[in-house]
């Protein structure tokens, strides 16, 4: 199967992360497509120029991707300033199909931030014409859509996840030690939350488990749109442990 994570930004991973680890394992073909290149990431470092910060997210991205063996696209468009146009629909129709998407994981509809709820609508999109061979002409249409999950925004935004990815204590303690590669966004997340980001995601990820009466696990949303509809074994592990 062909697992692709469309995000806004290199470190939105972090949202499916060990499901992804869980992907690998089983052998599946991971790609992680991120829309902007991240470039005004770094607000508290004046010095930096959009360049700088921009190669500084790339590095950081890549680290990730080669743990996971996934392979990295990045759409460039700039920080902030993501907008689900023609433009970037036409191109995740194309990459959706070179990757041979089976399953799409990106954001929420409702979020806190414009380029999360622009490449949420952009992937929903394009997804529907990755089959119709007269739209974004050039690639080869698929056979059928990529079914989507949607990630959790955290809560307040009315998501409420219905399906979720056991994660095992090596594989959460795998996922915190790569979160913490994009150390950039690390610095930056510490200076606004005064928190560690990946201790937070951690305890998410607790109480997503305490559900499921495991001690961790990712939490889903399938999208519902028709044809964009998630197949019951899309996710690691469903076949056996459910
Ligand atoms: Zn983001």
């Amino acid at each position: 199967m062909n697992v692709v994570v469309v995000i806004a930004h290199q470190d939105d991973e972090m949202r499916c992360l060990g499901t992804l680890l869980r992907y690998r394992d089983e052998g599946h073909r991971v790609a992680i497509v991120c829309v902007t290149n991240g470039n005004r990431g770094l607000p508290f470092t004046d010095e930096s120029t959009l360049a700088d910060v921009a190669a500084v997210r790339d590095r950081e991205m890549r680290s990730v991707c080669a743990v996971i063996g996934a392979d990295y696209h990045c759409l460039d468009r700039g920080d902030g300033a993501a907008v689900a146009d023609l433009e970037l629909r036409n191109q995740l129709v194309g990459v959706l199909r070179t990757l041979e998407a089976d399953v799409v994981f990106t954001h929420w509809t409702s979020d806190y931030n414009p380029d999360h709820v622009a490449t949420a609508r952009a992937v929903i999109d394009a997804a529907l014409f990755t089959s119709l061979g007269s739209f974004a002409p050039g690639t080869a249409p698929l056979r059928r859509p990529p079914g989507i999950f949607h990630m959790s925004p955290g809560d307040g935004y009315g998501y409420e996840a219905t399906h979720f990815v056991p994660l095992t204590e090596a594989i959460s303690t795998e996922k915190s030690r790569l979160i913490r590669l994009h150390v950039s966004q690390m610095g930056v997340l510490k200076h606004m939350r005064g928190r560690d980001y990946a201790d937070d995601v951690a305890e998410e990820d607790r109480r997503n488990g305490a559900r499921m009466l495991v001690d961790a696990a990712e939490a889903f949303r399938p999208c519902l749109s028709e044809r964009r509809i998630p197949w019951p074994d899309s996710l690691p592990g469903s076949e056996v442990e459910r």
